[in-house]
């Protein structure tokens, strides 16, 4: 195995991180009296090589995420998993992204709605989406208000090419003293609310992604569906990369 011959390979230490990350959410599920099956573990590939999506799908991770587009692109030409968007998308690119992934998770605004319902009726095709929720208000991050998912959610409705299936939200960074599982759970805890509001109309809006590597209990203990776990499968990414 050249995993083996090499120290630095892809597929070194992935066996037993995704071994402790599968624990993790274990421990958390029957914590919260959860079955932990229905947690569906995403690993986020983004800015490692190819090497290491294929090293993540012989371990066993069927599912991987990207943040860009174009690594998305890459990855998903040789790489047989189910491909997740999680980063913003950009309407010029839709056209790579519909039919790709299997889920895209960043829809936040209407004009997107718009050109994925027409991409994905072209190609006779419905995408599956999340609205991405921005729940923390945080200038930096993508994502509607919370006071706007309804009328966003609705307005998909609308659109015969876009299924909505559930909710994102990635929480802000936590203050000095404060865990990122702290900090975060009202954010997980307000995404599963208007979930639960929204599923009384709609009622295939069942998905909760959230939970990263550093709050993945939290998210589970409020009823996260998807967890999103880069560094904690596949190590650090380099500095200033997202
Ligand atoms: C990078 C990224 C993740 C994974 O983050 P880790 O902290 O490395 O687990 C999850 N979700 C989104 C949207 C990301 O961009």
């Amino acid at each position: 195995m050249s995993a083996a011959a090499d120290p630095q390979g892809p597929a070194d230490g992935l066996d037993a991180r995704l071994a402790t990350v599968r624990a993790r959410i274990d421990t958390a599920a029957r914590a919260a009296g959860r079955d932990p099956a229905t947690v569906r573990l995403i690993g986020v590939t983004k800015t490692h090589p190819i090497a290491t999506a294929e090293a993540a799908l012989a371990a066993g991770l069927s599912d991987l995420a990207e943040n860009r587009v174009d690594a998305l692109v890459t990855k998903a030409a040789v790489v047989p998993a189910r491909w997740h968007l999680v980063g913003r998308l950009q309407r010029n690119k839709v056209r790579d992204v519909v039919g790709r992934a299997a889920l895209v998770h960043s829809v936040d605004r209407r004009s997107l709605v718009d050109v994925l319902d027409q991409r994905a009726r072209a190609q006779g095709c419905v995408q599956d989406v999340l609205v991405q929720v921005n729940v923390g208000e945080d200038p930096a991050k993508g994502g509607c208000d919370l006071a706007d998912v309804a009328d966003l959610v609705t307005y998909a409705a609308g659109a015969a090419g876009v299924r909505v299936v559930g909710l994102m939200t990635v929480p802000p960074l936590p203050g000095d003293g404060v865990t990122h599982g702290d900090a975060a759970r009202p954010h997980f805890r307000a995404l599963r609310e208007a979930r639960d509001t929204l599923r009384g109309t709609f009622p295939e809006v069942e998905e909760l992604s959230m939970g990263m590597s550093a709050d993945l209990e939290a998210a589970v203990a409020e009823g996260a569906t998807m967890v999103r776990i880069g560094s904690a499968l596949f190590g650090p990414r380099e500095e200033g990369a997202r």
